[in-house]
């Protein structure tokens, strides 16, 4: 764990959906409790989106990133999500699924892509392994961005299957990520990890 930072956290702001920017009529629509007014999406999703924009440096919302065709080249892995019909608008962007749940291997040559976005990691049996796979397809400087589903009281163990816990982001930076952002909500619905290569 060389050049490790310790996680700095994001909170997703009371200003309105993520997608589109649909303030809620209640404070509980933000995050979770309800799918958005205006654009439909679930809670969890727009935090999802906003780890997208968060690691891509954009200060708007995930439809008006995506409306200004980035040239991000992102490269989507493991299960659909709500953001897809957003996301398949890029210039450049693909979608895989994982074909070797252990290792997370993926078909590309290092530092092909400039954004990661990975799904599936509550599938994932081997993190570390995984981690240091998905990376590797990311360009220096470029990031990582997980959905994993936690447990709010358990650490991270491995065993059958892993039970991501608290601590979910120390598997990045053992994968050599230069540091790891959270991306979380009020009221607590999901979280998002961006791990900067
Ligand atoms: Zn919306």
């Amino acid at each position: 764990m060389q050049n490790a930072a310790v996680p700095a956290f994001v909170s997703i702001p009371a200003g309105g959906c993520s997608v589109c920017g649909v303030v809620p009529s209640t404070r509980g629509q933000i995050a979770g409790l309800a799918d958005c007014d205006g654009c439909g999406t679930p809670g969890t999703a727009q935090v999802l989106a906003r780890g997208v924009t968060e690691a891509v440096g954009w200060p708007g919302t995930l439809s008006s990133w995506v409306a200004a065709a980035p040239r991000t080249r992102l490269l989507r892995v493991g299960d659909p999500t709500p953001l897809d019909g957003w996301l398949d608008r890029l210039p450049s962007t693909a979608m895989v699924e994982l074909a070797d749940q252990e290792a997370g291997r993926l078909a590309f040559a290092d530092a092909t892509w400039d954004l990661v976005a990975h799904t599936s990691w509550p599938r994932v049996r081997n993190l570390p392994a995984a981690a240091a796979e998905a990376l590797r397809v990311v360009q220096p400087g470029g990031s990582l961005l997980i959905a994993p589903r936690v447990a709010t009281a358990a650490l991270t163990e491995p065993s059958e299957v892993w039970h991501l816990g608290t601590d979910v982001w120390v598997p990045l930076l053992h994968a050599g990520a230069r540091d790891v952002r959270i991306v979380a909500s009020e009221p607590s619905v999901a979280l998002a990890l961006i791990a900067r290569r």
